[in-house]
C-alpha cells in the first residue's frame, strides 16, 4: 500500500492530524477539496479563542493543557507565531452557567485566575461595558490562535515530515476492506489505498460518514469586525478575549488582530441549520443589526464603521461535545467532528489523538471517553 493513512479534509483538525502522523514516521496522504487555507468551512476569519477554565466541562482542561504544549511545538517546528496569550474573561450573568462553570473548572484544575465583578472588568479594560454586578473569571493564559496561519503551519510541518498533501481534490467516497485494515478512497482525480483513514471533513462529515446524519449538523454563523472609536482600548494588551453570557445570549470576541476591527460573534447566531453546501454565505442587514445591538450595549467604544462581515459554519452534536472515535463498523476509520463551535483551540491535541487512534493498536492515552460516539448512541 502506498500510504499508511489518508486524511480527508485539511482544515483545522486534518492539518494537525497530518503533521502528527507524518512526524511519527507514517506515510500520509492529505486530501482537501478547496484551497489551503480557504474560507468555505469552519476555520477562517483570522483568529479563534483559546481559554483554559472550560465552562463546558472540566474534563476538557487536560486536553487543553496538552493543546497549549502542541501549539508551542508547532511554533518551534515552523517558526510561525500562532498562539497569543494575553488573558480571557468567561462570565457575564452572575451565577450564570458560564461564570459558574468556568470558576469550577479553574478551581478543580488549580488554574491561576481572578474573579472580577463587571465594574472591575470595565475599570481594568475600558473597552468593556458590563453590568456592574456581572461576574467573570479572568485567566491569564487565555488568548487566541491564528487559525488560518496555523493550518498553513501544520501543512508545512507535515510536508517537511514527508506527508503528501493535495488541495483542490474532493473525496467522493471510501470503502473499507473487511477485517479492520485497509481502505480505498475515491476522489475526483484518482483512487488511493491506505491502511487507515482519518475523516476530518468539518461541516461535510455527515456526507462522508452517513452515521453522523442528524448527529453532526452544520449551522450558519456570522462574524463581525467593527472599527473601534478608540482603537487603543481594543489592543491585545488591553482587551482580553471574552466568552460572555448576557440576557441576549452567549457571545465571544477578540481584540483587533490583522483586520482593523473589533471582532465578535453570537453563539448559534440566528439558529440556521442546513447542509454545508446549502449554507447562505452572504451576510445581510439582519445579521449585522443583531451583532451591532450587542456591541452597542456591551462594547460601545467598538461600534464604528463595519470593517468586515463573514459567514462561517459550526457543526453541532446534540450535546455540543466533540466526537473523536473509531467508526463503529470499521476500526481502520477514525472520525473527528468539527466540534460544535468550540473546537479550534483543540486542533493541535486532536491531531495527536487522531494519530493515536489511526496507528498501532488504535488506543490513546488521552482521556476521551466522554467524547466517544457511544455516549450519543446511549442517549438516543
Ligand atoms: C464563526 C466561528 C467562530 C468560532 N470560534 C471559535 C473559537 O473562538 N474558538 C474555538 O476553539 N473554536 C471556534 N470555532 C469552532 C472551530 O473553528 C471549529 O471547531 C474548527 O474550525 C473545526 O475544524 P475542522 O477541521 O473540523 O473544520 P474545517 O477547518 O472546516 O476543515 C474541514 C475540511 O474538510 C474539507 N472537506 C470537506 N469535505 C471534503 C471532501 N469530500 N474531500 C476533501 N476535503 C473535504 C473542507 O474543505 C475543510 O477544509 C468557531 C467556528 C466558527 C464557524
Amino acid at each position: 500500500m502506498a500510504y499508511d493513512v489518508i486524511v480527508v479534509g485539511i482544515g483545522g483538525m486534518g492539518s494537525a492530524a497530518a503533521w502528527q502522523l507524518a512526524r511519527r514516521g507514517h506515510r500520509v496522504l492529505g486530501l482537501e477539496r478547496f484551497d489551503i487555507p480557504h474560507a468555505m468551512g469552519s476555520s477562517h476569519g483570522v483568529t479563534r479563542i483559546i481559554r483554559l477554565p472550560y465552562y463546558e466541562d472540566p474534563a476538557y482542561v487536560p486536553l487543553l493543557q496538552r493543546a497549549y504544549a502542541l501549539w508551542r511545538d508547532l511554533e518551534a517546528a515552523t517558526g510561525e507565531h500562532v498562539l497569543i496569550t494575553h488573558g480571557s474573561l468567561d462570565g457575564g450573568i452572575e451565577d450564570g452557567e458560564v461564570f459558574n462553570g468556568a470558576l469550577a473548572s479553574a478551581r478543580l484544575h488549580g488554574l491561576p485566575h481572578e474573579v472580577l465583578t463587571g465594574a472591575a472588568v470595565n475599570a481594568r479594560h475600558p473597552g468593556y461595558n458590563l453590568a456592574p454586578q456581572a461576574r467573570a473569571v479572568f485567566q491569564p493564559q487565555g488568548g487566541y490562535v491564528m487559525s488560518e496561519r496555523a493550518i498553513v503551519a501544520h501543512v508545512r510541518a507535515a510536508q517537511a515530515a514527508g506527508a503528501e498533501i493535495h488541495a483542490r481534490e474532493q473525496v467522493l467516497g471510501w470503502d473499507a476492506r473487511p477485517g479492520g485494515e485497509g481502505v480505498v478512497v475515491t476522489t475526483d482525480r484518482g483512487r488511493y489505498e491506505a491502511a487507515r483513514l482519518v475523516l476530518t471533513a468539518g461541516a461535510w462529515m455527515a456526507d462522508l460518514a452517513p452515521l453522523l446524519q442528524g448527529v453532526a449538523v452544520p449551522e450558519r454563523q456570522v462574524l463581525a469586525w467593527l472599527q473601534p472609536q478608540d482603537p487603543a482600548l481594543f489592543t491585545p494588551e488591553r482587551f482580553p478575549v471574552f466568552n460572555l453570557e448576557v440576557p441576549e445570549g452567549r457571545y465571544y470576541g477578540f481584540p483587533v488582530v490583522e483586520v482593523p476591527g473589533f471582532k465578535f460573534g453570537r453563539y448559534h447566531h440566528r439558529s440556521e441549520s442546513m447542509p454545508a453546501d446549502r449554507m447562505r454565505r452572504e451576510v445581510d442587514a439582519e445579521d449585522e443589526g443583531l451583532l451591532r445591538a450587542f456591541a452597542g450595549q456591551y462594547f460601545p467604544q467598538g461600534t464604528g464603521p463595519t470593517m468586515a462581515l463573514r459567514a462561517c459554519m459550526f457543526t453541532n452534536t446534540p450535546d455540543e461535545h466533540f466526537i473523536l472515535d473509531h467508526h463503529p463498523e470499521h476500526r481502520q476509520v477514525v472520525l473527528a467532528s468539527p466540534c460544535s463551535g468550540h473546537g479550534y483551540k483543540f486542533c493541535s491535541v486532536i491531531g495527536g489523538i487522531l494519530a493515536d487512534l489511526a496507528s498501532g493498536d488504535g488506543t490513546t492515552g488521552h482521556a476521551i471517553e466522554f467524547l466517544r460516539l457511544g455516549r450519543l448512541r446511549r442517549a438516543a
